[in-house]
């Protein structure tokens, strides 16, 4: 398996793993935005989002309550982040599904999100209809 995520769950490459169950794991990402930037992963492999098995996503997003809390408790940050991309487009590197912890403090400057868009509730009300109706499909 050529999957970096999944030699770190083999044991393959080493981590600085903080938690461990048996269907997820979190570690310290190697280049952190903030201190105690940290990955959450289901065990099994899933390229993304898209892809990840419901019981595999449920435990993935318990963890990484439990990784944030410990965070809370240890690093005493001022405020957290979730960051989860999808797909090269979205920033994706590391094609196994996996969580950001990102511990942030006031003023840091670690990450900008996005650029906030205009409003338009025309195109808001359509696109929402739009995906109303896909789940009738
Ligand atoms: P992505 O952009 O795919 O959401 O994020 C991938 C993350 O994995 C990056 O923040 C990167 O620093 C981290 N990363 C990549 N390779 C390794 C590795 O071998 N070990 C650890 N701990 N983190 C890694
Ligand atoms: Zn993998």
């Amino acid at each position: 398996m050529d999957c970096i995520f999944c030699k770190i769950v083999a044991g393959a490459i080493p981590a600085h793993t903080v938690y461990e169950d048996e269907q997820t794991l979190a570690f310290l990402d190697i280049n952190p935005a903030t201190r105690g930037h940290t990955l959450v992963i289901p065990k099994q492999h899933a390229p993304d989002l898209f892809s990840v098995p419901p019981e595999a996503l449920t435990a993935t997003a318990l963890a990484a309550q439990k990784v944030a809390r410990l965070l809370q408790q240890v690093v005493r940050p001022d405020g957290l982040n979730i960051v989860q991309n999808n797909g090269s487009a979205a920033g994706q590197v590391v094609m196994h599904y996996h969580v950001h912890l990102i511990p942030r403090w006031t003023g840091d400057g670690a990450l900008r999100m996005w650029r906030p868009g205009q409003t338009d509730h025309a195109a808001f009300a359509a696109l929402a209809e739009e995906l109303r109706r896909a789940q009738e499909a």
